[in-house]
């Protein structure tokens, strides 16, 4: 039985005070919490004040984005052990919002897990496909070449740090939620890609996240799906109360 997790993608919002409150509240809600993993990821910058509110709690943290060097002359760029420092556990790779607005394709994707996978953070690896690209049927196509050219040279053992989140780009941050039926029928898809690249064993322990406009009143039935274990959330994982809702459906 695969351990649901639920992570909160606060992307470009909260100033280092905004993050203290909103973890803090998130700390004091999930002290009962004990069914699923929770993690949030901050931006970069309010890491460090966001790691000291929850080292003492469940809640683990988690970066948006990673560089895949070490340190050197690369303006504007965060690395691994950057964001070990800071106290993250987990780091985002491939955000639709990332492929889209800053360049990321399937062999940066490749470059950042083969980095984080080799430490021992967990990458929550994102794929998805555009409202296009579902409506002419390449819905399979598209995501098997972003995890065959993304997982590229990804061993077994990296494999198990990894966290697939099957994010539909039209479901993202548009209220049109993918119906349980159809996310469900995508990550059974990835999870069969798995077992045939990695084996079943492989295939079975993976957890893939399901995400796109995931909301405290469709939580519940999208992760009470067979192979849903879990939720990236964006827009409602910016107030306590949501978010906490969320994770208490799973
Ligand atoms: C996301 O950005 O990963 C996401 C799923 O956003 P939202 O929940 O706002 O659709």
């Amino acid at each position: 039985m695969r351990r649901k997790i639920i992570a909160g993608n606060w992307k470009m919002n909260k100033t280092g005070a905004e993050a203290i409150e909103l973890a803090k509240a998130l700390k004091v809600k999930s002290v009962n919490i004990e069914r699923a993993d929770m993690v949030i990821c901050p931006p970069f910058t309010a890491l460090y004040q966001t790691a000291e509110i929850i080292k003492a709690s469940k809640i683990k943290l988690g970066a948006q984005n990673v560089y895949w060097e070490d340190s050197g002359a690369f303006t504007g760029e965060i690395s691994l052990p950057m964001l070990k420092d800071a106290g993250c556990e987990y780091a985002i790779i491939g955000h639709s919002e990332r492929r889209q607005f800053f360049g990321e394709t399937d062999e940066t994707v490749n470059r950042k897990i083969q980095k984080v996978t080799g430490s021992d953070l967990t990458a929550i690896v994102c794929v998805g496909e555009t409202l296009e690209q579902r409506k002419a049927g390449d819905t399979e196509r598209i995501i098997n070449t972003q995890i065959s050219n993304g997982f590229a040279g990804i061993t077994q053992e990296q494999m198990k740090r990894i966290i697939i989140a099957y994010e539909p780009i039209w479901a993202i941050g548009t209220g049109m939620t993918a119906t349980p039926e159809q996310a469900e029928d995508v990550h059974l898809f990835i999870r069969n890609l798995i077992k045939s690249l990695y084996g079943a064993a492989a295939a079975d322990m993976i957890r893939i996240q399901y995400g796109g406009s995931v909301k405290p009143d469709n939580a519940a039935e999208l992760l009470s799906q067979p192979d849903i274990d879990g939720a990236l959330v964006g827009g409602a994982s910016l107030k306590a109360d949501a978010f906490i809702e969320i994770i208490k459906a799973a």
